[in-house]
């Protein structure tokens, strides 16, 4: 360990070393903050549960012992708890680890929406149609990451719609453009941004009936940044709408060269 030595500095240096040292100051601060909100935020939503299931375990201690339909009401409320507060859980981990690329490959985003609307129709029976152009279409990043992001998308489409969803794949301008388009409720003009927001959900009551977290669309946006793309959502009230990705395409001869 050497110690810093700041005698031999000239007045200009110290002070560029002060500025250095109070920007890296500022922005620990802000880091620490945003830290503290999402901790402050993830005990409030684990509290919900936590109180659910101690509010029926001690009902069933109560009155369950003889009355089985009380018993069995209880012990499909407290599993149902259970879930989601695992998937609570699994979502924060998720936020935490999809700050960076995994492991880079090449993908085929034509063939991996393909796979992921498979999973809607086989699971639900959901009328999803798929247009792209002949062509496929390459961005450069993790499958799994990219896979979920596409997952996050459909599975909201699927929750907040009942009628059909076409999804778009394209490209334009170097960027792979990804239009998933429901036709439900639509979101406000002025949650557009939010929605994006960890935690941050239209109609909780709505949102936790059908599972929802408010986490899935912050895990979206982080893992697109991270592959150096935008996230963004167009809607009209009433009509649905329109989530779209646009990623940097790949193209295969970059490879080549
Ligand atoms: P959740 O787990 O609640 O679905 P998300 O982060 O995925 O969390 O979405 C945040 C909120 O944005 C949702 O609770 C819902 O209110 C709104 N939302 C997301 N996708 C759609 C959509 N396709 N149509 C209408 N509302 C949506």
């Amino acid at each position: 360990w050497k110690k810093i030595d700041l005698s031999n500095r000239s007045k200009d240096e110290l002070y560029e070393m002060e500025k250095t040292f109070n920007d890296m100051i500022d922005s620990l601060k802000e880091s620490y903050e945003m830290q503290e909100i999402f901790v402050s935020d993830a005990s409030h939503e684990l509290k919900t549960p936590i109180s659910i299931i101690k509010s029926y375990a001690q009902l069933v201690e109560r009155r369950g012992m003889d009355n089985t339909e009380l018993m069995k009401e209880s012990i499909e409320a407290i599993t149902l708890e259970a879930e989601r507060m695992q998937k609570l859980v699994e979502q924060m981990l998720a936020l935490a680890k999809n700050k960076e690329v995994h492991h880079a490959e090449v993908v085929d985003m034509n063939q991996l929406m393909e796979e992921t609307i498979a999973i809607f129709t086989g699971a639900y029976g959901r009328e999803i149609t798929l247009k792209h152009d002949s062509e496929a279409h390459f961005v450069q990043g993790n499958t799994d990451q990219l896979k979920q992001v596409l997952y996050i998308l459909m599975d909201n489409a699927h929750k907040y719609s009942e009628d059909k969803v076409d999804v778009r794949i394209g490209e334009k301008d170097d960027a792979v453009i990804i239009d998933i388009i429901d036709s439900g409720g639509g979101i406000p003009q002025q949650e557009r941004d939010r929605v994006f927001e960890r935690f941050y959900r239209i109609d909780k009551a709505r949102s936790r009936n059908t599972g929802g977290t408010g986490l899935g669309l912050a895990i979206a946006k982080s893992i697109t940044l991270a592959h150096g793309g935008k996230i963004e959502v167009e809607s009209e009230a009433g009509k649905g709408s329109t989530f779209t990705i646009k990623l940097p395409a790949f193209k295969k001869m970059d490879s080549e060269n």
